[in-house]
């Protein structure tokens, strides 16, 4: 529910609101946002990859998973939040600050269900976090995410298995290459699913992609579309 009339909001937040405290909030990388947060968990916990939905105006919510949860305090999440968008998701969080408070909208965490064991990761910028929290203390997979240029240096410093691809004007395009030449180099061989996050239209054709080349079967395909081209939200 990106836009809500204000009473659904208040009805909302009333079944699965809950205070976040920003502990903190740093840049780790040009583009990224690395967001700490308190807040007590919903029944059954707070989990990597846990969808939260965030009130970020009176009648607007952006969604963002969490990519880490602090193993000695149950109550301190994280959140990595790209910041390339100009909408008022992205405006929230550049406004974050230690000691500010949030309303977090989270019911219990419901895992998706993902196909195969040695899968590909593959997104933009806004599923970083939420790759890193599928793909963290497991070996195997294969990730490969488009982000600014300005940022590939320092990921590939702080992540040097996975492939950062340049981002060009169009969202996709430069996956598409890096795809293209994967699959001639045998780099995507042993790969027995797919999880495609991020930019929805980007998605389809990267999709399209793997199956015209051969690569899986439309099952081994999971996607979740993050934002689209002129769309306010999703
Ligand atoms: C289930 C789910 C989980 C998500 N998890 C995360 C997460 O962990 N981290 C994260 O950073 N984001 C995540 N997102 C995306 C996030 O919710 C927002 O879409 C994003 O922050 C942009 O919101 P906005 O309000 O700034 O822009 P919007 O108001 O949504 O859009 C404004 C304009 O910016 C464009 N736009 C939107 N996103 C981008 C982008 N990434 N690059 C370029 N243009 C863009 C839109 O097409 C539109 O024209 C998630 C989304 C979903 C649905």
């Amino acid at each position: 529910m990106p836009t809500a009339p204000a009473v659904l909001g208040a009805i909302a937040e009333a079944l699965l609101g809950r205070t976040g405290r920003v502990e903190g909030v740093t840049e780790p990388f040009p583009g990224f946002l690395d967001v700490r947060l308190r807040a007590d968990p919903p029944p059954g916990g707070w989990h990597p990859t846990h969808e939260l939905q965030f009130r970020v105006t009176p009648t607007r919510s952006r969604r963002y998973n969490i990519r880490t949860v602090d193993p000695d305090h149950a109550d301190r999440i994280g959140l990595l939040v790209a910041t390339r968008a100009n909408g008022p998701g992205t405006t929230w969080a550049k406004n974050l600050r230690a000691g500010a408070e949030t309303t977090i909208l989270a019911g219990r965490h419901i895992p998706l269900r993902l196909p195969g064991t040695r899968r590909l990761h593959l997104g933009d910028s806004s599923a970083l976090g939420t790759i890193d929290a599928h793909t963290h203390d497991r070996t195997g997979h294969l990730v490969a995410v488009e982000v600014p240029p300005a940022a590939v240096a320092a990921l590939a410093q702080r992540w040097p298995h996975h492939h950062f691809v340049p981002a060009g004007p169009l969202p996709g395009d430069a996956m598409e290459h890096w795809l293209e030449r994967a699959i001639d180099a045998g780099t995507l061989d042993g790969i027995d699913g797919a999880l495609l996050l991020g930019h929805a239209q980007s998605l389809q054709r990267h999709r399209t992609h793997l199956l015209r080349r051969q690569v899986l079967t439309r099952r081994a395909i999971v996607t979740k579309p993050y934002w689209a081209t002129g769309k306010e939200g999703l």
